[in-house]
Parts: structure tokens; sequence; C-alpha cells
């Protein structure tokens, strides 16, 4: 099969018996049509998939399209279990995605388990139906950039050289991410297909055909001002040290390749593409050994750019921890950019907001972009994305649109498109989502969590304080993951969809839903001692119970 065959359905025509399933289920066709490998159900992060195999793909369709609004599906690491009744303001979907009790969560037994055909890893946004192609993660990328560029580069990143590897499923948001940020962007991709895809997708200008040729690109985009995005087909573990060697020192450095996973997801400099793909069946304990050694070697470069004067940071793939794992001593000296860029706005509970048009009907998208642009007029740094966002990021899959909003924020539009959607400005109804890596959806201690004031980083109670909150909120599907192949025994989070189908119920839905993912988020901040948090609360009137300081007001 090819990704062509993977198409997502348009238009006002029910499968199902109602827009909460027939929501539910575009978005897992969705998924597949911008996942990277969709032919095995893989979306993105080389493991991450949409439902456990084929046959449990076709039951969960077959589930959505005959079950009612007084039932729920229970779907355990992308397999279906059952159709329960429950009642009208109860979730059409809960998920439970690759779990692994904690002794027992380590790589190791996922791939046992995984193999035997018991788990899958859902990824974050794969195995709940979130994922919107390379954009869910384009504006994050974004922010980290402006953030450096406001710190370090005086606001203005004109001239100056980002370098990275990974142009995968997320990880081929940098190209166009580094070039809205003004900046010129290298990014080394092993594999030469997922150049071609960025480029055909409009998320990356050019392909290099050496490491001279993409030097040329970078010198003559310097000459002439101007930002740039070039992707060149090597191995990092090659490329950044020879990069070293020849004395040139980015400006920025970082990194996206799966460096997470060391059987599927990391490709070592010792080893073609073909020879990888053939050990990860024969050898994967070989592999693994490999590709540690060639994480070592791209990790003491990243360290080298540091000492040498570069702005570095761990782009949230493990490949710190893998280094420290291949005797890199000194590896978390490069800090991880949640800690580093976007903590306080986390604490605000601002974050990786984003909305589906389920009618695939870009101009509901249009529509939205320009209520956001009236609406929050007075607020730049949502003007300004929202510009951008409309201007270049292409359309993958259905119409989506990535924005990181707050407390309110958030409500206020989801029942603004909730109205739209009835009064039928819009032609359909719209999903509202968002990526698990939000204020209390997530713990990570190497990622999101690292770090905190507290020390609570590894305290998994969060996000599924959030699972159950957003059951409680009457969200329309909602997910408890941890994390499979390499990140198993690294992390919990929760996942929630709610489908704006213009109803007085979805108004109330979404009311909830909305309002109380980010209180939670904020107070999740806000017990960790973040001052940001405080001040939230006390602006928004968030319901925290403060034990240090009886009254919110005086914290
Ligand atoms: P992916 O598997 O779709 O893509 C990874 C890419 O890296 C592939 O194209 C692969 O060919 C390439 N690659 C592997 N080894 C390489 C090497 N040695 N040199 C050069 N290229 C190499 O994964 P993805 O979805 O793009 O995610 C990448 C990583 O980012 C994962 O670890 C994922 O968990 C993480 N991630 C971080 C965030 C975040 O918010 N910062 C979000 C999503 C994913």
């Amino acid at each position: 099969m090819t990704k062509q065959q993977f198409g997502v359905t348009s238009g006002s025509n029910l499968r199902c018996r109602g827009w909460r399933q027939e929501g539910l289920l575009r978005l897992l066709e969705n998924v597949l049509s911008v996942g990277e490998d969709p032919a095995n159900l893989v979306v993105y992060a080389a493991l991450g998939k949409a439902a456990r195999d084929w046959p449990s793909h076709d039951a969960i369709v077959r589930a959505l399209t005959t079950m009612g609004d007084d039932e729920t599906l229970i779907v355990q690491s992308g397999k279906p279990i059952g159709v329960v009744k429950t009642h009208e303001r109860a979730p059409i979907v809960v998920m439970a995605n690759c779990n692994i009790v904690g002794q027992w969560a380590r790589a190791e037994e996922f791939y046992r388990l995984e193999k035997q055909g018991l788990i899958c890893w859902g990824g974050l946004t794969a195995g709940d139906w979130q994922y919107i192609g390379s954009q869910g993660v384009i504006q994050g990328t974004y922010e980290i950039f402006r953030r450096i560029a406001e710190r370090h580069f005086a606001g203005d990143l004109t001239g100056r050289l980002i370098l990275t590897s990974g142009l995968g499923g997320m990880g081929g948001a940098q190209p166009l991410a580094g070039h809205l940020a003004g900046a010129i962007i290298l990014c080394v991709e092993v594999d030469d297909a997922r150049i071609g895809r960025r480029i055909e997708s409009g998320y990356l200008q050019h392909r290099a055909t050496s490491l001279d040729d993409a030097l040329r690109l970078v010198e003559e985009a310097r000459a002439a001002g101007d930002a740039r995005s070039i992707g060149l087909c090597g191995n990092a573990a090659d490329i950044f040290p020879e990069l070293l060697a020849r004395g040139i020192i980015p400006d920025i450095v970082t990194d996206q390749t799966s460096a997470h996973d060391l059987v599927y997801g990391y490709v070592p400099a010792s080893l073609t593409l073909d020879q990888t793909k053939a050990l990860r069946q024969s050898d994967p304990e070989s592999l693994s050994r490999l590709a540690l050694q060639s994480i070592a070697r791209h990790v003491q470069a990243m360290l080298d750019f540091r000492a040498a004067g570069a702005v570095v940071f761990d782009n949230g793939n493990l490949i710190r921890t893998q280094a420290k794992k291949a005797g890199i001593a000194h590896a978390f000296d490069i800090p991880i950019f949640t800690e580093a860029y976007l903590r306080p706005l986390f604490a605000r509970g601002i974050g990786p907001f984003r909305w589906i048009a389920l009618s695939n009907d870009e101009a509901d998208l249009r529509k939205i972009d320009e209520y956001l642009l009236e609406t929050f007029a007075d607020n730049p740094s949502i003007v300004n994305w929202i510009t951008l966002a409309r201007r270049f990021i292409p359309i993958e899959g259905m119409p989506a649109r990535i924005a990181w909003l707050g407390h309110g924020d958030r409500t206020k539009v989801g029942l603004a498109v909730n109205r739209m959607v009835r009064e039928g400005i819009l032609s359909g109804p719209v999903a509202f989502t968002r990526d698990h890596l939000d204020a209390g959806a997530m713990a990570h201690p190497n990622i999101m969590t690292e770090n905190l004031k507290d020390g609570s980083d590894a305290i998994a109670d969060w996000p599924l304080l959030n699972a159950m909150l957003a059951c409680s909120s009457q969200a329309d599907l909602v997910a408890i993951h941890s994390g499979g192949g390499g990140y198993a025994g690294y992390m919990t989070s929760a996942g929630v969809t709610t489908i704006a189908d213009g109803s007085s119920e979805a108004d109330e839905r979404l009311r909830l839903t909305l309002t109380n993912d980010t209180s939670l988020g904020v107070m999740r901040y806000a017990d960790a001692g973040y001052q940001e948090a405080f001040e939230e609360i006390n602006r928004q009137h968030i319901p925290y119970i403060n034990l240090a300081t009886p009254s919110p007001e005086k914290a």
C-alpha cells in the first residue's frame, strides 16, 4: 500500500450515528493520511501507531460506525475491547495505551509484549488520533527559536545558522520553523526519501547534494540576508563532527532524530539504512549497541559546539539520556527546551492547542483564522502566529491549525467556533484537541518536567488526574498513554478531544473540558511553586487550594 491510498473524508455525509463518532473516525483516517508509514499503522516517532494492527483498526471503525451517543468504546493499546452502555454525557472513546507496570516498564519488555501482539505504543497524538502532521510541533519549535533570538541575538536571526537533524513526522517541522524565525537552517537526515517528502509538503526548501553544497547554500543565504532551509542527506553522527573538524560553529544546534529508540529509530553512522533495517530483525542488540556508539559521537559534537559558543538544546528526543548511557558524562549540560525556553508559558496554561476542520473544507480553517485575528487583535503573539501560519504552513491531511493558547482563551475559541458551526458559518463541525506535551497533561522527567522547582519531576499523578478530569468534563475522547520503545518507563501523558458539532451539549462539553484542562495545568505549576501560575490563578480566579497561603490572592 502507498501513502496515497490513505485518504480523508469530506463533506457532511455521516457514516456514523452522530458527529461525535464521525468526527473521531475522520481523525483516525487523518492521522493515517499524514502518517509516516500508514501501511504499518505507524504515524510518527518510529513506532507511534494509530491502532495495534489492521484487524483492530477495522474493528474500531466498525464500532464507531455503529455505536450510539450513549455508548463508550474501550480501546486498550490500539485494540478495541468492547462497547459498553454509558450515557450521552460520557466519552465516546476511552483509551489506555502502553501503560506497563513500573518495574517492567523497560524497552526490552515493551518489544517482547509488542512482538506478542499484546501492546502497541500510541506515541503522544498518534494512538488517540490527534496528530495533524508536522504542524503539530511547528509553533513550539518556532517559539523556542524566537526565544533564543531574543535572549542571545538581539531578537534577530538573520544570517544565523541553525544546525539540526531528523526530518521525520515531527522533526520535519524544523526547517519551516527555522525559516519562519528568519534563520538559515541546515537539517541532516539519513533517509533521502524523508527529505523528498518535506520538500513535497512545502516544509523544506532545498536539497543539498553534499556537505560542501550545503555550506555553499548557507553562505549564499547569508550574503543575501535570506532565511533558508536546507536538507542534507547524511548521518548526524558523521556530519556534526565533520563540521567541527572544519571549524564551522553554527549559532544554534539541536537534534530531532528518533534517538529515543535504539532499535526502530536512530540509524548508526556505521550502517546504511538498509543494513539498519535488516539488523532490526536479525540482531536488535548489536543494533542498539551501534546506535549508542553513534549517539555518543553525535552528543559529544553537540557539547563541543556548545563549548565553542553555540546555543545548544535538547528538543525532546531523549538523546542526552542515551548519550549518558553511552558514557558521555556531561550530556545533561545541554539544557532541555522546556525548562530553558517554554516553562513560563506552560505555567500560565499556554500550550499547543489545536483544531481540525472535520468538513475537510479549507474555507472553515480560514474563517476560524479570521475570527482569531479579530478577537485577539490586541495580543501580538497570537496575531503574529496566525498571520505566519495562514501564509506559510501548508495543509497536510484535514485542514488544521496549531495555536499556543492558554486558560480562558481556549474556552473562548471553542465556544465561538461551536456557535459558527451552529449558525452555518462553517460548513461542518470542528474537533478541538492538544498535544500531550501540555501544562497538566504530561510527566516526563527528561523532557516536560525536568528540574521542576519542587523536585516533583517523576510524579505521574498529574496526567492521570488530567484524564479523569477530562472524562468528568464530558470530553469525547480521553486517553492515558505511557512510553513505548525507548520511552518505556520514561513518561505518562493524557490526551483529550472534544467535537464542536454546533449543539448546546457541545457548548457544555467544550466549556467544561477546555476550562478544566488548563485549570489543572496552571494548578500543577502553582503546586510546583511557579510564580507565573499564581499570577494566572489570581487573574483568572482558578479555584486552586493553596495550602501554603490560604487565599490565592495572598500568594
Ligand atoms: P520519526 O521517526 O518520524 O523521524 C526521525 C527521523 O530521524 C527519521 O527521518 C530518520 O531517518 C532520522 N534519523 C535517524 N537516525 C538518524 C541519524 N543518525 N542521522 C540523521 N537522521 C537520522 O520521528 P519524529 O516523529 O520526527 O520524532 C523525532 C523525535 O522527536 C522523537 O524522539 C520524538 O519522540 C521527539 N519529539 C519531540 C517533540 C517535542 O515536542 N519536542 C515532539 C514530538 C516528538
